[in-house]
């Protein structure tokens, strides 16, 4: 029987670094949150990636509620937040009981519009109202035009919010992303280029870096103030990430770069493989920037006899799994309230199934599948896959 290929799973140290350090946690009894492990991971990842600050947390999406709440937003504000991501990304702003505006990708990086962005600070300004953030995101570890959102950020005087949960190893021109925007978040759930199990951190390079990592600290931990009795004048959160969870972050952290290097000579095997099959299409890599390829993911034109379902459904019946592009945030019945802003003037549903559009991330979705980029893939794992894709082709 052939075994199961997963889509991206979790994989340990070969040298086992994670299971020296939960028991170093162990032998010290430290299996409390906060403690060596802890400490150490935020210091290691800040000094790696070249941030003034780490903090520590249960998820990635506690760390996006946190740079939210560092930022001051609140009820009946906006936030200018990328469509094309998991929900994740946009679920903490209404956490806070803000509104957010979804703004379109475009097409050479997948990732947030810049003249999308622009347009969207224009209308409001019309209005009268500022965002009081922006978030982008580096979906599937494609780095976005992060210089130029910045910059309009900066012009604005808005914050930047870098969603880097897919992205950890991406650079820009040499710069690791989720170290350009006020914040950057990353994310160590099972399927993440590193895992903890679950964890995320966030990263602060604001001026007030210190500042503003305490009190994201002080939040995280029940909000409790200083007194010998307990002293609340905030709404707390437990989303702190423990000891024994940090070990093994410390552990992966160490490996990062191999999983990297790895990712890259999948999505380079791909595209070797199946690259020159009609209609099939790889997702961008930019020039300046260098991609952890978290999951390699193709686009299938319209005119192409092989729909993405037909690849999921083919790869499925191999027991090998695959993955639909993240529906956008603008397409969710959820925020079917919230505003959008794309480059497209005349938008429109063009699938009543799915409901996607024609903006650019509703056609990114509609064309796209995500295909196995587990780590521990073999040479015969990839050509196992190529073989159940080219195959859809010789019918
Ligand atoms: C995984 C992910 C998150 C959330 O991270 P968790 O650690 O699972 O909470 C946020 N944004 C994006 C784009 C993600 O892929």
């Amino acid at each position: 029987m052939k075994e199961h290929i997963f889509l991206s799973s979790p994989q340990m140290s070969a040298e086992g670094y994670e299971q020296e350090f939960i028991q170093e946690a162990f032998d010290t009894n430290w299996i409390a949150p906060l403690g060596k492990n802890v400490t150490e991971f935020e210091l290691e990842m800040a000094e790696k990636l070249g941030v003034k600050k780490a903090v520590a947390l249960s998820a990635g999406t506690a760390a996006i509620h946190m740079a939210l709440k560092a930022v001051g937003v609140k009820q009946g504000d906006i936030v200018f937040c990328q469509s094309l991501t998991f929900s994740a990304t946009a679920n903490p702003i209404t956490y806070e009981k803000a509104d957010p505006v979804f703004i379109d990708s475009d097409e050479r990086t997948w990732n947030m519009s810049v003249s999308a962005l622009q347009k969207a600070f224009e209308k409001y300004e019309k209005a009268g109202k500022k965002p009081k953030a922006v978030i982008v995101v580096h979906l599937y570890g494609l780095c976005a035009a992060i210089e130029e959102i910045a910059a309009l950020c900066k012009r604005y005087d808005v914050p930047l919010i870098e969603d880097a949960a897919e992205s950890l190893g991406t650079k820009y021109k040499n710069r690791y992303t989720g170290t350009f925007g006020d914040y950057g978040i990353i994310s160590f759930n099972g399927n993440k280029i590193i895992t903890t199990s679950g964890g995320g951190m966030l990263l602060v390079n604001t001026e007030d870096a210190e500042e503003k990592a305490n009190k994201v600290l002080f939040w995280a931990t029940q909000a409790r103030e200083p007194a010998r009795w307990y002293q609340h004048k905030e709404v707390g959160y437990n989303y702190r990430m423990s000891n024994i969870v940090a070990g093994i972050g410390r552990g992966q952290l160490k490996v990062l770069d191999q999983r990297v290097e790895k990712k890259r000579y999948i999505y380079a095997y791909y595209r070797e493989h199946i690259g020159d099959l009609p209609g099939l299409e790889f997702m961008p890599l930019l020039e300046e920037g260098y991609s952890n390829c978290w999951l390699t993911t193709i686009q299938l034109s319209d005119h192409c006899d092989v729909k993405p379902l037909d690849i999921m459904l083919a790869l499925e019946q191999d027991d090998i799994e695959s993955r639909p592009v993240w529906k956008p945030m603008h397409l969710q019945p959820v925020f079917a309230n919230c505003d959008f802003i794309s480059d497209m003037n005349d938008l429109q549903i063009v699938d009543a199934e799915t409901g996607a559009d024609n903006s650019v991330a509703g056609t990114l979705f509609r064309r796209g599948v995500c295909i196995p980029s587990d780590t521990k893939l073999t040479d015969e794992d990839l050509d196992r896959i190529c073989s159940v894709i080219k195959q859809l082709w010789r019918k």
